[in-house]
């Protein structure tokens, strides 16, 4: 029986690679430094898979940056202002596609499905010529060889590719990067050619898109591709790997019929209607590469439950065509628990990362194979029974509280434009009201008092007086500014999920538990893995203490329900938004705490909200249903007269704009400023909106400054669709990896804008 990895993650277990870049980038070290890390990690890998006895062991994952951006390099697609001039596709070339160059901007990366992985989008127009310009796939082929160990190479499908493109700029009306299927297939062929010649028996392509919701032309794309590359497929066998979500059934019937494919790989974890696809017919002498194993999660396997489904497949592909498999790639989880120091040992035991998770999808093979490791497979039932009977996990007020919210609606008693009125005779603000989104500049003196406070080289007394001062500072400045509702900061938070997980019981914490997010970017989500509940309040000090400073409103800073979930590992052993509800319960009382402690101003964070949207129409609703929801609860109690901020940082609201109306927030404060016209075409559209509104002013991503008129000028275009009443005036989102010296002249700006714009209304 054998075993399959569909992907494993670049970045190392120490993120090794992530720091071989940054000093290659620096210019500290040189390409061959760079490069002598990059094949460290990948023998390593390779041989750690061939130890576990993994047989179809994965080549060509490993990426410097992005494997749709290695595809585009291997098709020779790069967009013109690069200046290329043909040849192999080097690091100069590559990197200044990914990040740009003193001269020219960087191509645009966005969210690969729905994961935090962000790919970079390959610009495609009628008049882009491919030509076979990377051998990365090739090259890393015989590598592996040359140490022994025989893989599959792994590429990015055509038509996934295709699919994933954008239309060069000026073309976007009219041209469909589709269309260039006859002209990127030529490459696809010799790199095809090139892999059996230098011994290759297998060829996975990628086909994730085919979880989509495709239309009848798309579809046509893959049988089209497939069936023009049989003859230089002839051969080999080829796996078609999808994963993420269901394959929906045209997709299914679509794709098993095509010839040149030998196996198919399936997420049966999230694809459970797959499963049944496959149980009603599958094509007969093909492989089922079997993903039972989670790539997106950190939870270690429930082996007897998948053993049983992999048996229940066995009699349909028969014995020798199914392959044990992961879900996905494994750079969606956390690359190694034997790194894990600071866990203890039943949370650990409940946990298997990518290096674990090779081990599961072995004893699985070997299991089917008649090979049981019974010691293995009773350490894992002990396991997973430890999970669910431990009073770490349950709490069973909380599971009450949350189960008795299901069905109802929770919503503040008034409407907006009451809760307005009131709020309004209360704070007295100003046409046009000025803010800001929550952080300040994060400055290396502050993480290093934050640093010092965790491992206790400070005392609290210290720490307290350096975030005061902090604060007083920050509030200063505002008051300076003139800046009407302000905030706090943010200066005792090194992240907005992290900050309240490690308050709230029911999360863990990892120290390299790192997932790729771009390039070099990893991020460390918590782990929830029980019932949530809030021990005591988490900002009711600094807030009241902030509020004290200043006569002016000072808004509670917190992060929603709906975030927390989404940037977190979440359990598998209940529906996500049953935990997203205990996350709601737990910020309300904070919410009502800090209510009572005198903050008029609360401002509850969803800048992930969007990020949740589930991949496929039909479960959409559902999500947007309790996403809202849970949203609604934290703040359903509070007096007319509090008012309820929200943040998101997403700038295509067209498709969920009305979850946002439903939130029901008395404002929200958006990204906004890198695509001014697509929100205003909302609310040309005739979209109502009665709540207070604060799209943002200026691109706090860029350490550009912008000038009074350019802010007045975007205030203008949106007074021409929006109530005056209704608009504030802030930047896209916090200042927190922005300089002082680039936040002070901006605020002085915006608010220059607003109040030059006030005297003309
Ligand atoms: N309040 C947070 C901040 O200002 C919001 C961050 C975000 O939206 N990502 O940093
Ligand atoms: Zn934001």
């Amino acid at each position: 029986m054998a075993s399959h990895i569909v992907g494993y993650p670049r970045m190392g277990p120490k993120r090794e690679l992530k720091f071989a870049l940054e000093s290659f980038w620096d210019g500290k070290s040189s390409a061959e430094d760079l490069q002598k890390v990059a094949a460290d990690l990948r023998s390593s890998i390779w041989k750690q898979m061939a130890d576990a006895g993994i047989k179809y062991i994965p080549s060509n994952t490993f990426s410097y940056y992005d494997q749709m951006l290695d595809t585009t390099a291997m098709l020779g697609a790069v967009p013109d202002r690069y200046g290329w001039n043909g040849g192999e596709i080097g690091f100069d070339t590559f990197f200044s596609m990914a990040r740009g160059n003193a001269t020219v901007p960087a191509m645009e990366m966005t969210k690969w499905f729905d994961t935090n992985y962000h790919f970079i989008v390959p610009e495609l127009g009628p008049n882009t010529k491919f030509s076979y310009s990377s051998h990365k796939a090739v090259n890393e082929y015989k590598e592996a060889k040359a140490q022994g160990v025989d893989t599959v190479p792994v590429l990015v499908g055509p038509v996934t590719y295709l699919l994933l493109a954008k239309p060069a700029k000026g073309t976007e009306k009219s041209f469909s990067p589709l269309s260039l299927l006859e002209s990127i297939l030529p490459v696809y062929k010799e790199v095809i050619a090139e892999l059996k010649a230098a011994g290759a028996s297998w060829i996975q392509f990628d086909e994730p898109t085919l979880v989509l919701d495709l239309g009848a032309h798309q579809l046509e794309a893959f049988t089209k591709a497939y069936s023009d590359l049989e003859s230089t497929l002839s051969g080999l066998n080829v796996v078609v790997e999808t994963y993420f979500a269901d394959v929906p059934e045209e997709a299914y019937k679509t794709i098993t019929a095509l010839n040149s494919i030998s196996g198919y790989g399936f997420d049966l974890v999230r694809g459970t209607k797959t499963l049944d696809l496959v149980k009603s017919s599958f094509p007969s002498g093909k492989y089922l590469f079997a993903g039972v194993v989670d790539g997106r999660n950190i939870w270690a396997n429930d082996l007897a439950a998948s053993l049983a489904t992999l048996q229940s497949l066995e009699s349909i592909v028969g014995k020798d065509k199914l392959v044990v498999s992961t879900s996905c790639s494994l750079m969606h989880t956390a690359v190694d628990l034997v790194n894990e120091t600071k866990l203890d040992d039943e949370i650990k035991s409940w946990l298997a990362f990518a290096a674990q998770k090779v081990v599961e999808v072995n004893a699985l093979a070997k299991a089917l194979a008649g090979s049981k490791d019974e010691a293995f497979f009773s350490a894992n039932a002990a396991a997973q029974a430890s999970r669910k009977s431990s009073p770490r996990v349950t709490n069973e007020e909380v599971q009450k509280a949350a189960a008795a919210l299901k069905g109802s609606d929770h919503r503040r008693a008034t409407n907006v434009s009451t809760r307005l009125d009131a709020q309004q005779k209360k704070l007295n603000l100003p046409v046009l009201p000025t803010t800001t989104i929550g952080s300040f500049p994060q400055t290396v003196e502050l993480r290093r008092v934050r640093r010092e406070y965790k491992a206790k080289k400070i005392s609290e007394e210290e720490y307290v007086s350096a975030i005061k001062e902090e604060i007083n500072k920050v509030v200063k400045l505002q008051e300076e500014l003139d800046i009407d509702v302000l905030v706090h900061g943010e200066p005792e938070r090194n992240d907005m999920v992290e900050y309240f997980g490690e308050q709230l019981q029911g999360f863990a914490f990892t120290v390299n538990g790192w997932v790729q997010s771009y390039g070099s970017r990893c991020v460390k989500p918590p782990i929830i893995y029980g019932d949530v509940s809030r021990p005591k309040a988490m900002t009711v000090f600094w807030s009241s203490m902030a509020q004290s400073m200043t006569a002016r409103p000072m808004k509670g800073m917190l992060t929603g329900p709906v975030t927390i979930l989404n940037w977190s590992f979440v359990r598998n052993d209940q529906p996500r938004f049953e935990t997203c509800y205990q996350i709601a319960l737990a910020i309300k009382k904070e919410v009502e705490d800090l209510e009572a402690a005198g903050i008029t101003v609360i401002q509850i964070d969803e800048a992930a909200l969007r990020e949740g949207l589930p991949l496929r129409k039909s479960e959409q609703a559902f999500y947007q249903d309790w996403a809202v929801h849970s949203f609604r609860i934290t703040n359903c109690g509070v007096q007319d007269t509090t008012q309820i901020h929200t943040h998101m940082c997403y700038s295509n609201f067209n498709d969920i704009i009305h979850s946002i109306i439903n939130m029901d927030a008395d404002v929200i404060t958006i990204e906004n400023s890198r695509s001014d016209e697509k929100l205003l075409s909302v609310f040309r559209d005739g979209v109502k909106y009665g709540a207070g509104i604060g799209p943002g002013v200026y691109d706090i991503h860029s350490p550009r400054i912008p000038s009074t008129e350019e802010i007045a000028d975007r205030i203008n275009k949106m007074l021409a669709v929006l109530e005056t009443n209704i608009l504030w005036v802030n930047p896209d989102c916090g200042l927190k990896t922005r300089k002082y010296g680039e936040v002070k002249p901006a605020l002085t700006n915006m608010v220059a804008a607003a109040k030059q714009l006030r005297t003309q209304l």
